[in-house]
């Protein structure tokens, strides 16, 4: 009963959105802010992974697009998902592509939330109408060309025909762009010729605008279709008569940059942000991101409580060995939760090494003031636990602060070089991707939609093969650091590339060097 009321209480609100024409950021930051904290998102076909890739994996998603080869939810339907959900008390985003009023059928859902008085805000998102010639270099507005632009649909109505006033769009002489208009583009183009618009008038059809996968067709509206289907243009595409057209062979741009057209998956672990997300798109690739694994700490750690009230009483050196940044964050949150200011560690009788297995995990005990004595040339636990048996002192004791089953290969080095070692597992690593998207991901994977696959651990591309199961792995190239992450890719049958070092430069630096367009 009390639930009930509590319920009650809350009020259901409805967030129309748009999510923009495909690439992720020409997302609104309201948009963006609504991703994070609404209760339910109910999205449809045209918002893109790289969007669809921001929704925390715990997120309630209703899904109200075409499902391959099927029929779209009905309208009615999706008018009646949201008003139910509003009436759970809960905050719904409804998510569309491009703009919620240009052509999304937002006014048909509010008319629905008006009737049962469910309260709404309407988020604008970035048209296609607008962004989709913008990246193909067409300015729908020019002060030489055209003063004006027009928004069409090129739908036909329930089996009818496109009813359009073709001599009145003529007579506008602006810029005409038509959504929704490939199927009937003969039609569309036949009937603005015929209603006496100039045969050599540009025109223009550009797919999937945005994204790494957008095509531009340029030609005229006399030869456009045939040019189309000659390079079989496929939805989503918008059409665009007018002088403007023609200058996109000389400002085109999105394509060119470095990484214009590719389109990379980024596994890592949920709670790193991905500083190489953001610098493949930097280059003007689009980034899926892929939280693969999420890292758990064990809390309360008995094992490191031991272990930190003995360390620096075993020997004349220890070490401190760190395998991976969360590894190295976690030690340091375990510290804080004990209790344990550094210097009772660095008082003790040893003298205190410390070694990290890369630049990135080494990062963080640098941030704290210690800068690690060693760091291997390669980035591998078997190279680590090689360089560190030669380094330490003899009779060195070694404290390792990594995941629980951690690589195989650190400590026979080190037992081999009569050192004493202690394990010590701070966490564990949990494998979840939201469950909505594999499908999608593991398509896209299969139809070559997808460049490469990022690794950055062994951890990531277990994670990975967990999540997206069944998949035809031989098709994806898996860009990895190092030798280790590279074995794992390999065991699935992957097409396997490697940066040695392991840092971010690195690992754009392979990318680049494999993809990127020499200019
Ligand atoms: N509300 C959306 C339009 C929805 S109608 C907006 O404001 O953009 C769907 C049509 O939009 C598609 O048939 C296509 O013509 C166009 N469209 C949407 N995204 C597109 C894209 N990335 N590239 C090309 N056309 C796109």
């Amino acid at each position: 009963m009390e639930m009930e009321n509590r319920q009650k209480e809350k009020k259901g609100k409805v967030w129309l959105a748009g999510a923009g024409p495909g690439d992720g950021a020409l997302l609104t930051l309201k948009t963006a802010r609504l991703m994070e904290q609404a209760d339910v998102i109910v999205y449809d076909a045209l918002i893109s992974a790289e969007i669809l890739s921001r929704i925390p994996e715990t997120k309630e998603v209703i899904y109200v697009g075409k499902h391959a080869g099927n029929h779209p939810v009905p309208q009615e339907e999706i008018n009646r998902i949201l008003v139910r959900e509003a009436k759970k008390g809960k905050h719904v985003l409804r998510l569309k592509g491009g703009d919620p009023f240009v052509f999304g059928r937002g006014g048909e859902e509010l008319e629905s939330l008006l009737q049962e008085k469910i309260p709404f805000e309407i988020v604008p998102g970035v048209t296609s109408a607008a962004a989709v010639p913008a990246y193909a270099g067409i300015p729908v507005t020019h002060r030489d060309y055209a003063s004006s632009f027009h928004v069409i649909t090129g739908h036909a109505r329930k089996g009818g025909k496109v009813e359009l006033d073709f001599p009145a769009l003529v007579r506008l002489d602006g810029t005409l762009v038509f959504l929704m208009g490939l199927s009937s583009m003969e039609f569309l183009l036949n009937g603005l010729t015929e209603a006496g618009m100039d045969p050599d008038m540009p025109a223009a059809v550009l797919e999937n605008g945005t994204s790494a996968g957008q095509r531009r067709v340029t030609a005229t509206v006399t030869t456009l279709k045939e040019a189309s289907d000659r390079a079989g243009i496929k939805t989503p595409a918008i059409i665009v008569v007018g002088k403007v057209c023609a200058l996109s062979s000389r400002m085109h741009w999105a394509e060119d940059r470095v990484l214009g057209g590719r389109q990379f998956l980024v596994t890592r672990p949920r709670q790193s942000s991905s500083s190489l997300a953001s610098r493949l798109r930097d280059l003007g690739a689009q980034v899926i991101e892929m939280p693969a694994i999420r890292t758990e700490p064990i809390c309360p750690n008995e094992r490191l409580k031991k272990a930190l009230e003995t360390f620096g009483m075993h020997a004349a050196q220890e070490w401190l060995v760190f395998t991976s940044p969360a590894g190295a964050d976690i030690f340091f949150d375990q510290l804080m939760e004990l209790g344990m200011d550094l210097r009772s560690l660095l008082v003790r009788r040893a003298e205190v090494r410390i070694a990290a297995i890369g630049s990135g995990t080494a990062a963080v005990p640098e941030k704290r003031g210690l800068i690690p004595d060693l760091v291997p040339q390669v980035y591998s636990a078997a190279a680590l636990g090689e360089a560190l048996a030669e380094t330490a002192a003899e009779g060195s004791h070694v404290t390792v602060a990594r995941a629980e089953k951690g690589s195989e290969e650190l400590i026979p080095p080190l037992l081999s070089a009569g050192l004493s070692v202690e394990d010590v597992p701070l966490y564990r690593t949990v494998y979840e991707t939201h469950p909505f998207l594999r499908e999608q991901i593991r398509e896209m994977l299969e139809s070559g939609k997808i460049d490469a696959v990022t690794f950055t651990s062994a951890s990531t591309v277990r994670g990975f093969t967990g999540a997206v199961k069944d998949a035809d792995y031989t098709k994806i190239r898996a860009v990895c650091i190092g030798e280790q992450t590279a074995a794992e890719a390999a065991k699935h049958g992957m097409r396997i590339q490697v940066s040695e070092q392991a840092s971010m430069d690195a690992m754009v630096g392979k990318i680049v060097e494999l993809f990127g367009k020499n200019r």
